[in-house]
């Protein structure tokens, strides 16, 4: 059986006796076993990262950035590889995968241009000989916490931009699909990155814990769940480190009576159901206001929904593939019965679903509700599943203020022909991301990502300017070159600029 072992000090070291299983979704067996680590091994990563890092801080910033161009270059060259083998733990599909691998690549074309990025401030004559600048120095050693699924973009978001600052980044990805990241570790090895600065641990709440609390670890970035972000938050904090941690999502469309239906079911069908709905960007909530835009909508997607091809991650015909464990199978599926159990009309019933030839693979079919209420619990949580819920909205205030008041904040989208209206929906809903006629959006690379309310915990974003802040600290420096004519006046008084 294949093994997943860490990757440190730029090469593979084995972790000890605990082993994670890594499950293939097509067939639901087990495909490799991953090594779960522990303070001691961290240990290893933080001395290689000690080492490594003041060198890499010191080598001049066009130099960094010349190792992500060429490992932009290795990434292209490995594209198919690393989406196959992303694809074949995690269970998206082969062309899904590719825009994972693609996202993460975007913001290392963003580093590629980090002097720029890194430029300060700088006042010339502040005072009478006096001129003020501020540098940009890295953090040190950060670490970055990723979920299952996205395990290449997220990672590539993070040690993208923290690398290019200066900083050591030790990875600690999902136990559920390990190897793209220490795919991505290698491949910025061969781009000529120093041992010891980007590095991957393995490991569950163990290895969480023992990055938190390790004082050399300056800042982390978390990426997951809610509760788990929540967690990381304050634990990082309380241990005196910078977070920012990323949590779960319900994100809503709102549909106006004037949105082009067809356009919409297009784009509701891809952003609900692809990936099956493993995204913290889908969109599994539509809001139609007025009964007669959710009847005409209604109408619409059941046969688009009906058509949905659900097949093998390999199936090139597929829309969507299976979901990453039998666990999290069966909890989209007590969602879906939860869902039902609250009242709401099951139109589309995707439970159940086999595919033949691959019967123990984790597939459920897409699954449409309509007349779901605010006070279901299924509304309120993430499933992140294959589900679509239908929310009637009674007016355009309400559908305002349904992803305004849930407790989630990632993103939001409105269709619409109305520039007014969508002008009003995106300056007042309370949600950190908004799509206009845009389902997923997520975005680029130079701005920034970043949800609100418990989406997201800390105050910077990721990615973009936003990144770059994130992996640095500033400092100010005023100077002065006098020229002997020493004046000694007010030398006891607080300095000002006169
Ligand atoms: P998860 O919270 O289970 O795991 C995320 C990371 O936390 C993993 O590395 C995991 O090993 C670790 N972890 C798990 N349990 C832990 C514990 N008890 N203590 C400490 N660490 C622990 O999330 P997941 O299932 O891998 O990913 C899906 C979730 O991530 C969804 O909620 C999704 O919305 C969210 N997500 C959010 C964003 C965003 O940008 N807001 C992006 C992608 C995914």
């Amino acid at each position: 059986m294949r093994k997943i072992d860490h990757f440190i000090g730029g090469a593979a070291y084995a972790a000890g006796e605990r082993q994670g299983e890594v499950f293939d979704p097509n067939n639901g067996g087990v495909q490799a076993h991953v090594g779960l680590g522990n303070a001691k091994d961290l240990g290893r990563a933080v001395d290689a990262a000690r080492a490594a890092q003041p060198a890499w801080a010191a080598t001049n910033p066009q130099r960094r950035a010349r190792v992500m161009f060429k490992f932009k270059e290795l990434i292209e060259k490995n594209m198919d590889e690393l989406a196959t083998l992303l694809s074949s733990e995690h269970g998206k599909v082969i062309a899904d995968a590719k825009g994972d691998v693609q996202r993460g690549l975007e913001v290392i074309e963003f580093a590629c241009g980090i002097p720029h990025a890194l430029k300060g401030e700088y006042t010339h004559g502040a005072g009478p000989g006096i001129d003020v600048y501020s540098l940009r120095q890295p953090l040190g050693i950060v670490a970055g916490i990723t979920p299952f699924n996205f395990p290449a973009m997220i990672p590539m978001w993070m040690f993208g931009v923290a690398i290019a600052c200066g900083n050591a980044f030790i990875l600690k990805p999902s136990e559920r699909d390990p190897s793209v990241p220490v795919r991505l570790a290698e491949l910025m090895q061969e781009a000529g990155l120093p041992d010891g600065i980007l590095q991957v641990v393995h490991g569950d709440k163990e290895m969480v814990d023992a990055i938190l609390d390790e004082p050399d670890i300056k800042a982390v970035s978390f990426v997951g769940s809610s509760d788990i972000a929540q967690y990381i938050y304050s634990r990082g904090t309380a241990n005196g480190k910078r977070v920012q941690a990323f949590g779960g999502a319900k994100n809503h469309g709102i549909v106006m009576p004037d949105a082009d239906l067809d356009q919409v079911v297009n784009d509701l069908a891809g952003a609900a159901f692809g990936s099956a709905g493993e995204r913290c960007m889908a969109l599994p909530v539509v809001v139609p206001v007025g009964d007669k835009t959710a009847g005409n909508l209604r109408e619409k997607l059941i046969p688009a929904i009906n058509a949905l091809r659900v097949g093998v991650s390999t199936d090139a015909e597929a829309h969507y593939g299976p979901v990453v464990t039998a666990a999290h199978r069966d909890r989209v599926e007590n969602y879906i019965q939860m869902c039902v159990d609250e009242g709401g009309e099951l139109v589309v019933d995707g439970r159940g679903f086999t595919l033949q030839g691959h019967e123990e693979g984790f597939f459920i079919g897409p699954s449409f509700f309509d007349h779901v209420k605010p006070h279901f619990r299924s509304y309120q949580e993430e499933i992140f599943g294959p589900v679509l819920q239908m929310v009637r909205a009674g007016s355009f205030e309400e559908a305002v203020r349904l992803p305004s008041e849930h407790q989630y904040g990632n993103g939001v989208a409105i269709f619409t022909r109305n520039g007014h209206a969508a002008r009003e929906f995106a300056a007042r809903v309370n949600v950190g991301m908004v799509g206009i006629n845009v389902p997923i959006p997520v975005p680029v690379a130079y701005h920034t990502f970043g949800g609100w309310k418990r989406s997201g915990f800390g105050d910077i974003n990721q990615h973009g300017m936003e990144g770059v802040r994130f992996y640095t600290k500033t400092k100010t420096v005023t100077q002065r070159w006098p020229d002997g004519s020493v004046t000694g006046e007010n030398a006891f008084v607080i300095p000002t600029m006169g």
